[in-house]
């Protein structure tokens, strides 16, 4: 069998020492059988690695934006751009089905330079004049946090998963901790660096979440389409939707 194949720039462009070019068949009966397996999204590396034509690709060196993306252009090359979806208009509160089209879509791919620079990380400078870095995670990062929650959940060892999560991301992201003071703590440990975190200023904090903020990349999901009821212009998000993988037309 001859299937459809096409390559595609990866938005993250080796920010992580990943691929800068991906090329995927389309999907087949293969592929359906992981759809029916868990629904997270785990599904979604699965499906793209199983679609891959190239072999070698270290998905852990991708980002998650990376495999949103993949998901959205293997989904093109499968069954074309459009698919139906439900959405309820914001000015008067019409639910209708649009059409969306995945081609309205705008992909965001680092330029060499962003991508280098956020290799490197960026260093923000605290209200105590300590110099903190801060490098994005990878797909292989989250996927790694996710099975440290997971497990520790299952061992009743988190009095609460959430906030846990939201530290032990912002710790992996904190590549280094150069403090002003010195200090007898080893703040490589995951451990330490989030005691560390836990007693900083909230706009200090601040600073550490919006370090990387100037580094959007990846699929621009936002659509504009007319509300049929109101005629004014709604912003709409393109979901995966079960029309996304299963068109019913
Ligand atoms: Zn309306």
């Amino acid at each position: 069998m001859k299937y459809l194949e096409k390559s595609f720039k990866v938005p993250s462009n080796g920010v992580f020492g990943g691929p800068k070019k991906v090329s995927l068949r389309e999907m087949t009966t293969r592929e359906e059988k992981i759809l029916l397996g868990t629904r997270d999204f785990s599904v979604f590396e699965r499906l793209v690695k199983s679609c891959c034509v190239d072999e070698d690709i270290e998905f852990d060196k991708l980002s998650n934006a990376d495999i949103m993306y993949l998901t959205f252009m293997l989904r093109e090359l499968t069954y074309g751009p459009e698919y139906i979806q439900e959405v309820t208009c914001p000015h008067c509160g019409r639910t209708q089905e649009v059409t969306i089209n995945i081609n309205e879509m705008e992909p965001k791919v680092l330029t060499n330079e962003e991508a280098k620079k956020l290799a490197d990380g960026v260093t923000v400078t605290l209200s105590n004049n300590d110099k903190i870095t801060v490098n994005m995670l990878s797909a292989g990062d989250a996927a790694r946090i996710d099975r440290v929650i997971k497990s520790k959940t299952k061992q009743n060892r988190l009095k609460d998963p959430q906030s846990y999560e939201m530290m032990l991301r912002l710790a992996t992201s904190v590549n280094n901790i150069e403090t002003e003071e010195p200090t007898d703590i080893d703040l490589t440990e995951t451990e330490n660096k989030i005691a560390y975190i836990e007693q900083l200023r909230m706009r200090d904090l601040a600073l550490i979440q919006n370090a990387l903020n100037e580094f959007d990349f990846g699929l621009n999901r936002n659509i504009y389409r007319e509300c049929e009821n109101c005629g004014d212009d709604m912003e709409v998000v393109g979901y995966i939707v079960p029309e996304f993988f299963h068109p019913s037309k």
